[in-house]
């Protein structure tokens, strides 16, 4: 059984194939890592080339259509595409032209008995739900779920494809105000909630991540409602999921919503100065305090007053 394996974003897509070279290996199979417009993003494993007369980055309706074409140069029951918005876009146009199940947002994946089964956090990350479908399925899987796949680079194949005109013409190109972050590989976060009084004290919050070598994020209030940060750091069930080795919570009261993007953080440590916040209950360490008091004592603690 042949694994096939898409993600615009090559670090994921890196992390799917070794999803994909896992499941492939039991069946001896193997997994393939398609690529548009002809470009080798990936330096590792087997690859599917996809050669079309249109530019297919960019129009999820065209990439479903070739991915869907390259299934038929492989017996891919499985096709794992990446939890991005272009991936869940991929991945209906897909399901709907080879009439495929999806299995949203899974990892921990397995085939057995004709059926393809995996795990996906529900009631805000509190309990996981197995969920499964029968083969042929797609699975779509968020980043961080797997280490990216670090073999050699294999064969590459090339697929001509043939797709309908675009349904999406680009009228003017222009460079995205979004900073390149991207805080699921961050491995130290320190993230800013609505205890901060105002835009301008992010700035001891940005030292304190620059003092611990990592990124500042935040809770959804300061990215989406008061706009004091880009949505790209809103963390939590509607933002990004991260797992990094230290998060800092500073002025973070810790509702379900946000808990469930940083219940895979290796060490919690929270500053908060009510002692009964719900974060300190998925904290290691906590500090009961102010934060205009707390994060100054920690800079000069590191040697960053
Ligand atoms: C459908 C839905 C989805 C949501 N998705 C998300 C999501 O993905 N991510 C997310 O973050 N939220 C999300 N929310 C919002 C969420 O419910 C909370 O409202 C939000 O997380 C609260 O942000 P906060 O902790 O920064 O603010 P608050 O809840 O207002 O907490 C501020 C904290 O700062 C403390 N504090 C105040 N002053 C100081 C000080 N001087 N020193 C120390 N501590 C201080 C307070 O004690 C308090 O605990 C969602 C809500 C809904 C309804």
């Amino acid at each position: 059984m042949d694994v096939l394996v898409f993600s615009e974003n090559p670090h994921l897509a890196a992390e799917l194939l070794s999803a994909g070279a896992g499941l492939a290996a039991a069946s001896g199979g193997r997994a393939y890592s398609v690529e548009a417009d002809s470009v080798r993003q990936g330096t590792h494993g087997n690859a599917l080339l996809l050669r079309s007369e249109v530019p297919l980055l960019g129009d999820p309706a065209l990439l479903a259509e070739a991915i869907s074409a390259a299934r038929k140069t492989k017996v891919a029951p499985v096709v794992l595409i990446g939890s991005t918005k272009t991936g869940r876009m991929v991945a209906g146009g897909l399901a709907v032209l080879d009439q495929l199940c999806v299995l949203s947002d899974v990892r921990d994946l397995r085939v057995d008995g004709g059926r393809l089964t995996g795990t996906r956090g529900v009631y805000a990350g509190k309990f996981n739900a197995l969920v499964g479908g029968p083969l042929p399925s797609i699975a779509l899987i968020p980043q961080g779920s797997y280490e990216p796949f670090s073999e050699p680079s294999g064969p590459v194949e090339e697929v001509r494809v043939t797709t309908g005109p675009p349904k999406v013409s680009r009228e003017e190109l222009r460079s995205s105000a979004k900073s390149s972050l991207d805080l699921r590989g961050a491995k130290v976060i320190v993230a800013a909630g609505r205890g901060l009084k105002a835009k301008e004290d992010l700035a001891i919050v940005q030292r304190l991540a620059d003092a611990l070598g990592g990124v500042i994020g935040a809770s959804r209030p300061l990215s989406s409602d008061l706009g004091w940060l880009g949505e790209e750091y809103h963390i939590g069930l509607t933002g990004v999921y991260v797992h990094p080795d230290l998060y800092v919570a500073v002025g973070i009261s810790g509702q379900i919503q946000h808990v469930a993007g940083i219940r895979d953080s290796k060490v919690i440590v929270a500053i908060n100065r009510d002692k009964q916040a719900p974060i300190f209950q998925v904290s290691d360490y906590g500090v009961v305090g102010d934060l205009y008091e707390v994060v100054p004592a920690l800079l000069r603690a590191l040697g960053r007053p």
